[in-house]
């Protein structure tokens, strides 16, 4: 990807007239609305049709819906959004549904460095970030024999936890894994689940500071899991996996959550060093990101992925926090990122969170 694009196409753009963009999925509701409430205008890239349910939602509405058969047609149409002087707010689904190598080649400034991707879609490479900063994560065990503790296994690639499953034994590995998919071993950590919404911004001073710029906590979630979150209902994981019922990971939503308060330099700690680490690998991890968490009963963290944009799991925040209340009321994910844009168009500093 060239960089030198970007700045060409933002050469081209009025900033006064900036539109925020995002494909009509996942947290776009949140975006849209944060974008609206800093005097943004919105666009939501609908893919197929434009969803009826909108309607419903007018603070979460796009001011206008911009149409295209396909994901793949998005990187085609790219000139034409760039005449509505587009910025992309790139989210979970926007990435994984468009391809990698398609959002790395997309010409429309894009919130936040897409440089990140291949440090965090590589599970070697995302280990040595996290780990060379510093955190604590799951075990990972290369040779199924040395099972010895309950272990989850993950195929690569496979979004949302499809097909992971757990396994205690080395005879119940070998008899439920797919060898032909690539596949990781990791130790299940016992404890409970805190995904950690963050925020960095490179640009502004006001948070938790750093060599450059400032951090903030915006909120955190609990994902709600099917069937593993409520399995039990039915009897013990143990008995149904006897009648061969096996739990699955599929999100299907996400959960409110607040934390011991003594825990919170720790969730600092790590944020910063994950960003500063970044900043030293690949240029840094820009505006929000996420670290998937299991606190363990001698209260450490082990932190099991990074999702390095807006997630799923800020939804149940747009009116704020109990975390990003104490930054401002009424401060979503969503506007957060709207307010970096406007404070970067106020300074001309546009080129230094995009790409
Ligand atoms: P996404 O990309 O949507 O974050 P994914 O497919 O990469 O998901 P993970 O987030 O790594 O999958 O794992 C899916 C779920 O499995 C987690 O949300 C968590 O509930 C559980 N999980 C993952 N790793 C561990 C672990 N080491 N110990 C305990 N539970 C785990």
């Amino acid at each position: 990807m060239k960089k030198i694009d970007i700045t060409k196409i933002l050469a081209s753009y009025d900033p006064k007239n900036i539109t925020i963009a995002t494909v009509c999925s996942h947290s776009s509701l949140q975006i849209f609305n944060g974008a609206k409430k800093e005097g943004f205008k919105t666009l939501g890239i609908a893919v197929g049709k434009v969803k009826k349910f909108y309607d419903a939602f007018p603070l979460g509405k796009p001011d206008e819906f911009f149409t295209v058969d396909d994901y793949k047609d998005i990187p085609d149409r790219s000139a034409e959004l760039q005449e509505k002087n587009v910025i992309v707010i790139p989210h979970g689904s926007f990435v994984e549904y468009l391809g990698p190598d398609n959002f790395l080649q997309l010409q429309l400034p894009t919130f936040g460095n897409r440089h990140v991707l291949m440090w965090e879609s590589d599970r070697e490479k995302e280990r040595m970030w996290l780990e060379g900063a510093g955190i604590d994560m799951p075990q990972e065990i290369r040779n199924p024999h040395e099972i010895d503790c309950p272990v989850i296994v993950k195929y690569h690639g496979a979004k949302g936890g499809k097909g992971f499953f757990i396994a205690k034994t080395y005879e119940e590995f070998e008899r439920r894994v797919e060898k032909d998919k690539p596949y990781s071993i990791q130790e299940f950590v016992m404890g409970t689940r805190y995904y950690l919404h963050y925020f960095y911004s490179p640009i502004q001073n006001n948070g938790y500071a750093m060599k450059k710029g400032s951090l903030q906590l915006m909120s955190m979630d609990r994902r709600d899991e099917t069937t593993i979150d409520e399995v039990q209902r039915l009897g013990s994981i143990a008995e149904l996996e006897e009648l061969g019922i096996h739990p699955t990971f599929v999100v299907t939503g996400n959960i409110p959550i607040v934390m011991r308060e003594s825990l919170l330099p720790e969730v600092f700690r790590m944020g910063e060093a994950v960003v500063e680490k970044s900043l030293e690998l690949f240029g840094g991890l820009l505006g929000p990101f996420c670290l998937e968490t299991v606190v363990t009963e001698d209260l450490k963290f082990k932190v099991f992925e990074i999702s390095a944009r807006i997630v799923a799991g800020t939804n149940p925040y747009i009116s704020g926090s109990p975390y990003s209340e104490f930054i401002q009321p009424d401060l979503s994910t969503g506007r957060r990122i709207a307010q970096e844009i406007k404070f970067a168009v106020k300074h001309k500093q546009l080129n230094e969170i995009l790409s």
